[in-house]
């Protein structure tokens, strides 16, 4: 099964370059249906992915870069991950460079003079305005740094820590069987707020973007039990039910459910891949919200209606009360 990364990067600072030499090798790597001369173009640079561990657990291994490099050439970038409007840019160069200890993939990329909006895009990425960006990619094996297997099938968990025979190591993944990059992508300054794009190793979701989970409910049954992934940016979060009852829930009683932490949720996304069970996806809609709650709209197989979602609180703990309503 192919999974799907996504990873947050830095614009370069870099704003002179051989537009010349640019040029013949856009002409050369992109062939373009008409060659661009260095007055045609803007140029620039982003550094995309380093050797070092990133916060999800994950990191890209030396031996895996200039494969990396090779997928990145001709891939678009786009504003935003806007999928549906066109590649604003390509990327047409990408290098190996060493930073200190580390190194990265720096990528350049190159877009049209004359194509609409070439030059807000250029004063907003020179203006600090589209200060990051991120990048999409496909890979099928989360190679576990302990044990060497696919770390969705053994036992660690990437950022904890192991006894090993050289002391004790914490976790991680490298990034294997790398497939495609499907594209990268400019964002707003600070609008890594919407963190679900860079919540890593969830199945299923190649070539979606995030816009694309928003506003969608995944829905896992195994026996007794239900796993509901809300895509909301009010609710950002799992419930997990131990009892999915799904005729007391006709009869308006209330199911209880455990929401699922961040960081657990990475945790349980790399295990969900392990239990059989069956899963439906629907769309969502906040219809109402209050001090006690949401009142959503579900769409789709199991869950089609309306419900309620409150918090509560039982010996400590927090809870998620979830009600059909007439
Ligand atoms: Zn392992």
């Amino acid at each position: 099964m192919n999974l799907y990364g996504r990873l947050m990067v830095n614009l370069s600072e870099e704003r002179d370059f051989d537009r010349e030499r640019f040029a013949d090798l856009i002409n050369a790597a992109i062939k373009p249906p008409r060659n661009v001369s260095a007055e045609d173009i803007y140029v620039r640079a982003i550094y995309l992915v380093s050797n070092k561990v990133n916060s999800y657990g994950g990191r890209f291994p030396d031996d895996e870069l200039s494969n990396l490099c090779e997928l990145i050439i001709d891939s678009p970038v786009l504003v935003g991950h806007n999928k549906s409007g066109l590649p604003i840019a390509r990327n047409f160069k990408a290098e190996v460079i060493e930073r200190g200890d580390e190194k990265w993939v720096k990528v350049w990329f190159y877009w049209l003079k004359e194509s609409e909006g070439s030059k807000a895009l250029l004063s907003n990425i020179d203006g600090g305005i589209y200060k990051e960006g991120s990048i999409g990619f496909i890979f099928s094996r989360p190679e576990c740094s302990i044990c060497g297997d696919d770390i969705r099938n053994c036992s660690h968990a990437p950022l904890k820590r192991y006894p090993t025979e050289n002391g004790e190591q914490v976790c991680h993944y490298d990034y294997r069987n790398i497939e495609k990059v499907l594209e990268t992508s400019l964002v707003f300054r600070g609008a890594t707020r919407d963190t679900r794009v860079t919540n890593e190793l969830i199945a299923d979701m190649a070539g979606e973007t995030s816009e694309a989970d928003t506003n969608r409910y995944k829905l896992k049954r195994i026996k007794d039990s239900a796993i509901i992934a809300f895509g909301h940016e009010d609710i950002l979060f799992t419930v997990i039910f131990p009892q999915f009852n799904l005729s007391s829930l006709k009869t308006k009683k209330s199911l209880v459910g455990y929401p699922v932490s961040r960081e657990k949720e990475s945790h349980l996304n790399l295990r969900l891949d392990k239990l059989k069970g069956k899963q439906e996806s629907g769309k969502l809609e906040i219809t109402k919200k209050t001090r006690n709650g949401f009142h959503l709209n579900l769409k789709g197989g199991t869950l089609d209606g309306k419900y309620l979602i409150r918090p509560a609180f039982w010996d400590r703990k927090r809870l998620i009360l979830f009600t059909r309503l007439a």
